[in-house]
């Protein structure tokens, strides 16, 4: 296998200020959910992206000072000197394969609500926290003796940052939550001193702190400064007036960090965003500075990578989410191993561990944050143990990669399944409107098994008890996935409701078999509250159905907030035409209406409709599980005998894909009983008696 000569270019080293990358692959700053909490997790966590050759990695934000924390988010702190040494282990990790190393230092101003240190956030303007939870707090406008600590606290990060070991100093200024931003938008300024007004007096902060940050390293780390290329509204920092500040301050920064405007445009989802989608915004400002340009857009194809420095818009690929799925992304298109890649799907799991405060899983790349709390690696496995062969049954995301993952240990390995498709779920959901990437859950793993001597995949066999007793293996693995519910039993209702026969209900998998209503008034009733409801809710429209959207929650799809999707899902809906009925649950459901109830006052209204879609929650196909249990397998010579995945209890896809892996890697590990069943960190305890701080 050799790379194609077009990707070379990928691997030509390229100058950023006083340092060198020694290729063209930019991991850009990305939250993990493990940050301050869980330090030595994020430490290995980068240090397979140094493996894996990224000619840059960087950590996720850190906080510089106590006086602008974004508590509940967990990220990295650089508060005293004591926050050094964490910081110091990360920037060895980073540079432990010739990757310059850097740190992105961040004061979140009017996006700080101080939840934990409990100071008064200072804004460049005051008012209310901007962030993703209305906290009922305001921050004060900063005066110029603030101005000076802030710029004090700045410097000190510098040294700090210096001392830690790091390449490369990123200023944060994008997405809306760096105060870089806030100085520069005339939405967040509304000064009228010398730091508030023209475009000249806006980018005044940010021009001192460079002079501060060269003269506090020396000039020895490179700056580069992460700038949203567009922040909407009559007062936002549009694109014109970006490249107008980047014309007139060309040389600033050693390089130029772009990202689109908000989190939510510049980490869209598959569902929404096409890979590359912010090239518009992009195009051109290369001509406006010599200094070099990293820009996102969820790259996983090198042809698209080198389009983009062929063509003149960017020097850098930067990735956060196609480095979390494939840590070893340059690695494989430098040796060319280009089937290997594992590509980002898109889903945004990784940022739902951040926003839930939980450590951050990847549903594509299952030892994301599992490097160092379980010795998980994105590509090799722990050799085998003692015995010899295993039987996966069902190939949706829990059995293939339980497959996967054993076959690299290097178990025989057999995989039966019923149907004539492998992916289960996957292969079902990514015939949906927007969610073709999630086949890549599918086609990344057969891929991988297809060329693996050990292991044979039976498709079109479904298998009773009697035949895993009589297949002879060590351990077996039932993967058999789960099916939605047919009668409104989720959250809200925890039991079933009155149902009239003549009323046709419908359920994701009959909608996912080709049984569609089409031209009817439909009612889909979301009590799952992810993506399929409004998913179905489109694919209802397509059908030419007239769509009522009932939730009991208060906006329609509220766990996408953690992936970032809610308000541009509901955007869709209302353009697409379907109307929306939040805080109303069925009471019962008649031959041609549905009666629903306010959640808040139980007032009933009658919803007249001629078929309903139940988006409620889903029943464990665990049957064959329960029935191969009864019999006597251990005298068939099965060591144990596991149910994984959906069928154990269901989940979003990441959960099953987790389960296949943790299920491969248990095979023949010592039982170690009660013990915590992953690595942790413990605060250390100062001594009692020492009272200041
Ligand atoms: P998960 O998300 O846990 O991987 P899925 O529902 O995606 O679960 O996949 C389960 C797979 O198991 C489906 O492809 C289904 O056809 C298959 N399956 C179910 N029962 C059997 C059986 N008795 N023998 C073989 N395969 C089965
Ligand atoms: Fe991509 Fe989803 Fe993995 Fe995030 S969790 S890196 S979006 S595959």
């Amino acid at each position: 296998m050799t790379r194609l000569p077009a990707h070379d270019i990928l691997f030509t080293p390229m100058q950023i200020g006083p340092k060198v990358a020694k290729n063209r692959f930019y991991q850009v700053p990305h939250c993990n959910g493990g940050g301050y909490r869980d330090p030595s997790a994020v430490v290995e966590m980068r240090r397979t992206k140094a493996e894996g050759g990224w000619g840059v990695i960087f950590t996720e934000q850190t906080e510089i000072h106590p006086t602008s924390e974004i508590t509940p988010f967990i990220e990295q702190h650089l508060w005293d000197d004591r926050d050094i040494p964490a910081l110091a282990r990360m920037a060895e990790a980073m540079k432990s394969h010739g990757a310059l190393a850097g740190i992105q230092l961040a004061y979140s101003g009017i996006n700080g609500p101080n939840l934990y240190s409990r100071e008064v956030p200072l804004a460049v303007t005051g008012g209310p926290i901007l962030t993703f939870t209305s906290d009922p707090v305001q921050a004060r406008t900063m005066d110029k003796e603030d101005i000076r600590d802030l710029r004090r606290w700045f410097r000190n990060a510098f040294r700090r940052s210096h001392e830690a070991g790091f390449d490369l100093i990123c200023l944060y200024g994008a997405h809306g939550f760096g105060i870089l931003q806030h100085f520069l938008s005339r939405a967040t300024n509304q000064r009228t001193d010398e730091y508030g007004g023209s475009l000249e007096n806006r980018g005044r902060f940010l021009r001192e702190i460079v002079d501060d940050l060269r003269e506090v390293t020396k000039g020895e780390l490179a700056v580069t400064l992460r700038m949203s290329l567009h922040e909407a509204g009559a007062y936002g920092f549009s694109n014109a007036e970006l490249r107008d500040f980047i014309a007139m301050h060309a040389e600033l920064p050693d390089l130029w960090d772009l990202a689109q405007g908000t989190w939510e445009a510049c980490s869209g989802t598959s569902r929404f965003k096409p890979e590359g989608a912010q090239e518009d915004l992009v195009k051109g400002i290369k001509d406006l500075t010599p200094k070099p340009i990293v820009g996102v857009g969820r790259f996983t194809s090198p042809d698209a990578m080198v389009r983009q420095i062929r063509s003149g818009i960017l020097d850098f690929i930067g990735a956060a989410r196609p480095s979390i799925a494939d840590p070893f992304l340059p690695v494989k298109v430098e040796e060319g191993r280009y089937e290997d890649i594992r590509e980002c799907i898109g889903c945004n799991i990784c940022v739902s561990g951040d926003m839930t405060g939980g450590i951050s899983r990847c549903t594509q790349n299952t030892a994301f944050m599992e490097e160092w709390r379980k010795g998980w690696h994105p590509d090799r496995a722990r050799p085998k143990g003692a015995s010899e062969s295993v039987l996966i049954v069902g190939a949706g995301p829990a059995g293939l990669e339980a497959a996967l993952q054993a076959g690299r240990r290097g178990y025989r390995v057999t995989l039966a399944e019923a149907s004539t498709t492998l992916g289960g779920r996957v292969a079902k959901e990514r015939q949906l409107p927007g969610l073709s990437a999630w086949g890549r859950v599918a086609d990344y793993r057969i891929g991988q098994m297809a060329v693996m001597p050990n292991v044979e995949i039976y498709r079109d066999s479904p298998l009773t008890p009697e035949d895993i007793l009589a297949m002879g293996v060590d351990h077996v693995a039932i993967a058999t996935g789960s099916r939605w519910r047919r009668d409104a039993v989720a959250r809200f209702h925890l039991h079933p409701i009155p149902t009239d026969p003549a009323m046709p209900i419908f359920t994701p998998d009959d909608l996912m078999a080709g049984r569609c209503p089409e031209g009817l008034t439909v009612a889909v009733y979301d009590d799952d509250h992810f993506y399929m409801g409004s998913v179905l809710a489109e694919l209802l429209v397509t059908k030419g159905n007239r769509v009522q959207f009932v939730t009991p929650a208060a906006k329609v799809a509220e766990w996408t907030d953690n992936t970032l999707e809610q308000g541009t899902i509901m955007r869709r809906l209302l353009e697409i035409g379907v109307e929306v009925h939040l805080s109303k649950a069925p009471e019962s459901i008649g031959k041609d209406e549905v009666i629903l109830g306010c959640t808040w006052t139980g007032r009933q209204t009658a919803l007249p409709v001629e078929a309903v879609v139940l988006v409620t929650s889903r029943s464990p196909e665990d049957g064959l599980f329960h029935a191969t249990r009864a019999l006597d397998w251990q005298g068939a010579g099965i060591r144990s005998l596991k149910v994984i995945g959906d069928a154990a209890a269901p989940g979003p896809i990441a959960w099953a894909t987790y389960a296949g892996r943790a299920w491969a890697e248990s095979l023949d590990q010592p039982d170690r009983g009660d013990a915590l069943p992953f690595r942790r960190e413990i605060a250390e305890l100062l001594p009692a008696d020492r009272i200041t701080p």
